[in-house]
């Protein structure tokens, strides 16, 4: 088997009610996706090429990988990061880059073999993963009633635990809009929080301070991604788990992280950490520095299944009679704000139930990518061949 074509998609979907974080306002849902496209006619899908990685994909890696085997994942990981690496692009866009032809190429040699991605990982260690809802974002005219309602419904569905933002607001505003959640909700449900980077440590601390009387579970990108620095002062000033990783591209960004133990909790991303090949080898680092994995997952049912068929071979953090969601099982990012891209692009989008999301077990990714929604949500497309 051969590779014979590459296409690039970028989708984009406007929504009706724009939401907020500290960094800015989501108005538009959009992802990047990869389509490899073999001479047998099997077809891989991948996602993590927004914007100019999807010039990446078709410039830098497309005369590597035409004509190559799609099943030799960990031979085409290599050419491409090598391609990348002197001139440091591994880092940011090249990385989501290499991360999306990454999961295509899981997906095609899964299908090739007759086999899940997790089957060819090796199996499993849990048939469903437990999951968090994010949501809680800032919304105009949100507070106290639509907020906490949202919240109500998260209980109601079945989560076992949610997420929400802060660093969008005056301190005091987020401690409140913290402290009536964490009424809303009751004692019983895990509460975590995410500043997206909007902090320096002295304000984080701060911050979670005024946070810890409500029972965080964790307190996610405090400070700057980057700053090892900062990320140590907050966590040997704070009670609650602090958490990071999510912008952290392959196992060498997150080395210092998990060697200094800078953060409780790595959020790697699929769709950018350098793929399913290197999302594992970051779980299994972290899992050696007794740091808890919970991925990152922010777009469509693309990632989100390749996070489950990784997140299916974590092993607990550390293991237990009875490992726990949150504390010892590793515990995947379910967003639940409003995404057409996520809940169409896939006849049938992922659900959770009581707080779990099963892991696919059809061939490859295990999912079915709609072309005629790839179709009618891309705004822009190019395709590569020999
Ligand atoms: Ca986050």
């Amino acid at each position: 088997m051969r590779i014979s074509a590459i296409e690039t998609y970028i989708l984009q979907s406007p929504l009706e009610r724009p939401f907020g974080w500290s960094q800015g306002w989501i108005d538009t849902r959009s992802t990047g996706l990869v389509k490899i496209i073999t001479d047998e006619g099997v077809v891989g899908w991948g996602e993590g090429c927004d914007g100019a990685a999807a010039t990446i994909v078709g410039r830098a890696f497309a005369p590597l990988l035409l004509g190559q085997d799609p099943t030799n994942r960990v031979g085409l990981w290599h050419k491409m990061f090598c391609q990348l690496y002197n001139s440091g692009t591994t880092s940011g866009i090249g990385g989501s880059a290499l991360s999306a032809v990454d999961i295509a190429l899981w997906d095609i040699a899964g299908q090739a073999a007759g086999l899940s991605v997790s089957d060819l990982l090796g199996g499993r260690i849990r048939d469903r993963v437990p999951v968090y809802a994010t949501g809680l974002y800032y919304t105009d005219g949100e507070f106290p009633d639509r907020l906490l309602q949202e919240a109500r419904t998260y209980v109601e569905m079945g989560f076992l635990g949610m997420k929400t933002k802060v660093g969008g607001l005056p301190l005091q505003k987020d401690v409140e809009r913290v402290a009536a959640l964490r009424d809303a909700i009751g004692p019983d449900v895990y509460l975590s929080v995410d500043a997206n980077q909007a902090y320096n440590a002295a304000t984080a601390i701060h911050l979670g301070e005024r946070l810890a009387d409500y029972d965080i579970l964790w307190f996610e990108e405090p400070v700057n991604a980057r700053d090892i620095d900062a990320y140590l002062q907050v966590k040997a000033a704070l009670p609650m788990a602090i958490a990071g990783g999510e912008v952290l591209r392959m196992r060498y960004e997150f080395k210092d992280f998990l060697a200094r133990r800078a953060f409780d909790i790595a959020q790697p991303d699929v769709a950018h950490v350098g793929g399913i090949t290197e999302m594992r080898r970051v779980a299994e680092m972290a899992n050696a520095f007794g740091v808890q994995v919970n991925p990152h997952v922010w777009a469509s049912p693309i990632m989100i299944a390749a996070t489950l068929h990784v997140a299916a071979v974590i092993p607990p953090c550390p293991p237990a009679r009875d490992p726990q969601p949150f504390l010892q099982e590793p515990t995947m990012e379910f967003d639940r704000t409003p995404s057409p891209i996520r809940e169409e692009l896939c006849r049938r989008p992922f659900e959770q139930i009581g707080g779990y999301v099963t892991v696919p077990t059809g061939p490859g990714l295990g999912i079915e990518v709609d072309q005629r929604v790839v179709d009618r949500l891309a705004v822009a497309r190019e395709r590569y061949t020999e």
